[in-house]
C-alpha cells in the first residue's frame, strides 16, 4: 500500500541528476508542443543530459464545452 504522506526522508521532488545527485540544471533547449512543453536540460557538474516533459494544464488548450466543471 503507497502513502502519500510527506517524510522528511523522501528523496528531494523536482529534478535530480542521477549520476552526481546534484539539482543544479540549466535548460538547453525547449521544444513547444500542443498541451506540453519539452525542456532539454543538462547537469552543470557532470553534463549529464536529461529531457523533462511538463503538461500544460490550463489556457493550453481550451476546454471542451458542455463538460461540467464540478461534478459534484
Ligand atoms: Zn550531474
Amino acid at each position: 500500500m503507497k502513502t502519500s504522506s510527506p517524510k522528511p526522508t523522501d528523496p528531494p521532488r523536482g529534478l535530480v541528476c542521477p549520476r552526481c545527485e546534484c539539482r543544479h540544471f540549466e535548460v538547453v533547449k525547449i521544444s513547444h508542443a500542443v498541451g506540453y512543453v519539452r525542456r532539454r536540460r543538462a547537469c552543470r557538474h557532470c553534463g549529464h543530459r536529461i529531457t523533462t516533459t511538463e503538461r500544460i494544464v490550463g489556457g493550453g488548450s481550451p476546454r471542451p464545452k458542455g463538460l461540467p466543471v464540478d461534478p459534484i
